[in-house]
C-alpha cells in the first residue's frame, strides 16, 4: 500500500481526462490517498474545468477521447494565456506501441507520458516529481515577484520609492513629450520634521510619515505615483496635469495635513508641510531630475518663506491668483 503524505496541506488536484472509467478507476486505486482526483471524460469537459474558478496542480490525459482529443487539450493549455496554464504539467497516457501518438505529445508540450497499462510504482514517481516542480517554479515565482516590488516600495510607508519614482517619472515624461500632454511635480517635505523626533519620539515621526502618505494616497488618483523619495520628503507625479491644477491641488494637500489631529501618546503632533510644484511645459524640462529639481527650488523658497506653504515659481508665488 502506498503510504500517505503526511501533511496538513490541502490535497494536490489532480486532473483526470479520460473516458474509460477502468482506468478512471484504476488511477483512483493508485492516487487517490495522496491527491483529489477531478474526472473529465474529454478534451470539452477537461478545458471547461481548467478554465474555471477550480485550481489544479496537474493534468493526466488520455490520448483517444470523444469531442475533442488529448492532442488538442494539450495545444489548447499550452496555447492559453491564462497564467494558471503557464506551468501547468500535463502527462500524457499513451499505449506501448504508439509511437506517433508520444512524439505528437512532447511536440504540442507535454511534460510527460505513461504507458498504459500503467505501473502503479512508476505513476506515482512521475507525478510526484512533476507536482514537485511545478510547486517550486511557482513558488520561486511568486518570490520573484515579491522581490521586485520590494526593490521599489518604501518599506515603512509601502509608497514607491526614490528609485520607482525616478523610473515611472521618465516613462511619464516621455509620454507627455510623445503627447504633448502635461505632468507635474509635487514635491513636499515635512517642516521641522527633526524637532518632532526630538520631541515625541522617533516612533511617533515613523506614525507622522506613514499618516502623511495615506494622506496623499487618498488625495491623488491611482494613476498619480506617491513615492517616498527621502527622510521625510515625498513627491507625487501627475501626469496630464497642469501646473495651475497641481497648485491647487498642492494647496489643498497643505491644509489636509495642517487640518488633521494627529495624536502620539495622548499628545497631539502639530504637522505642517512645505511644497514646490513644477510642470514639464512651463519650466521647459528635458528630464526628470530637470523637473524635480525645479520642485524643489520652490519647495526651499517656500521653507524661506516661513515653511507651512506652497511655492509654484521661482519668484516664490504661493498661487496663481
Ligand atoms: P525643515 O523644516 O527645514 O525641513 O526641517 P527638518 O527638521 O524637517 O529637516 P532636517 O533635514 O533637518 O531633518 C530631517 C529629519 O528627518 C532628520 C532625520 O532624523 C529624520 N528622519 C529621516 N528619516 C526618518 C525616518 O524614517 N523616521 C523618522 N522618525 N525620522 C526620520
Ligand atoms: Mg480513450
Ligand atoms: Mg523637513
Ligand atoms: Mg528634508
Amino acid at each position: 500500500m502506498p503510504k500517505q503524505i503526511q501533511t496538513t496541506e490541502p490535497l494536490p488536484q489532480l486532473l483526470l481526462v479520460e473516458d474509460s472509467h477502468t482506468t478512471h478507476a484504476l488511477l483512483t486505486k493508485y492516487l487517490g490517498r495522496n491527491y483529489q482526483l477531478i474526472q473529465a471524460n474529454d478534451g470539452v469537459e477537461a478545458w471547461k474545468l481548467l478554465n474555471s474558478d477550480r485550481e489544479f496542480d496537474l493534468v493526466i490525459t488520455d490520448v483517444h477521447m470523444p469531442n475533442m482529443s488529448g492532442h488538442q487539450l494539450l495545444v489548447k493549455i499550452r496555447k492559453s494565456d491564462d497564467i494558471r496554464h503557464k506551468n501547468l504539467p500535463v502527462i500524457v497516457m499513451t499505449s506501448a506501441e504508439d509511437n506517433v501518438d508520444r512524439n505528437l505529445a512532447f511536440l504540442n508540450g507535454a511534460n510527460d507520458f505513461l504507458i498504459k497499462p500503467l505501473d502503479e510504482m512508476e505513476l506515482q514517481a512521475r507525478i510526484k516529481v512533476h507536482y514537485r516542480l511545478s510547486r517550486t517554479i511557482r513558488e520561486l515565482e511568486a518570490s520573484k515577484r515579491a522581490l521586485a516590488a520590494q526593490v521599489t516600495t518604501d518599506s515603512l510607508t509601502k509608497l514607491k520609492n526614490r528609485r520607482a519614482f525616478f523610473e515611472n517619472g521618465g516613462t511619464a515624461l516621455e509620454l507627455a513629450q510623445l503627447k504633448k500632454s502635461e505632468l507635474s511635480v509635487i514635491l513636499l517635505d515635512i517642516d521641522y520634521f527633526k524637532k518632532i523626533n526630538d520631541t515625541f519620539g522617533h516612533q511617533a515621526g515613523d506614525e507622522a510619515l506613514m499618516l502623511v502618505g495615506t494622506i496623499l494616497t487618498q488625495m491623488t488618483r491611482p494613476e498619480d505615483t506617491v513615492s517616498r523619495i527621502g527622510g521625510e520628503e515625498f513627491a507625487i507625479l501627475l501626469p496630464g496635469v497642469n501646473r495651475l491644477s497641481a497648485a491647487v491641488m498642492a494647496e489643498r494637500i497643505r491644509a489636509t495635513i495642517e487640518g488633521e489631529k494627529f495624536v502620539s501618546e495622548n499628545k497631539i503632533v502639530p504637522i505642517t508641510v512645505s511644497i514646490g510644484i513644477a510642470s514639464y511645459a512651463v519650466d521647459y524640462s528635458d528630464s526628470i531630475d530637470h523637473l524635480l529639481g525645479a520642485a524643489d527650488r520652490r519647495l526651499y523658497l517656500a521653507k524661506k518663506g516661513g515653511r507651512n506653504r506652497i511655492c509654484v515659481n521661482d519668484e516664490g508665488r504661493s498661487s496663481f491668483a
